[in-house]
């Protein structure tokens, strides 16, 4: 019984623990600002990868955090092509030589 009195003299008290001893997780504020001037803020924990860009509730444009986190620059590489892909593999010299396979093929399977 004496220990139950201990634990109920502790609620109401300043701690952030619950009575496991488990720390509630901090939460942060992050201010977002879309093109068109709406400014909103969203609630998510301190651990949490703060997304550079997060959906204006009020418009649906991409919203901009305004703590200054940049986006991902995605644009540096140029736009890679299935021949650039392809050609990564293989030598052109291969390509020919498949591409010459598949004419073969094709041209046996119309012979018949
Ligand atoms: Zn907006």
């Amino acid at each position: 019984m004496a220990e139950r009195t201990l634990r109920g003299a502790r609620l109401g008290g300043q701690s952030f623990e619950d009575e496991r001893g488990i720390e509630f997780a901090a939460r942060q504020q992050v201010g977002y600002a879309c093109p068109q001037g709406h400014e909103f803020e969203i609630t998510m924990s301190v651990e949490a990868d703060v997304p550079a860009l997060w959906e204006c509730p009020r418009c649906g444009a991409e919203a901009l955090s305004t703590s200054g986190i940049q986006p991902e620059v995605k644009a540096e590489k140029p736009a890679r092509t299935h021949w650039d892909m392809l050609l990564e593999r293989r030598s052109k010299e291969e390509l020919e030589e498949l591409l010459q396979e598949r004419m073969d093929l094709i041209k046996s399977r119309r012979r018949g």
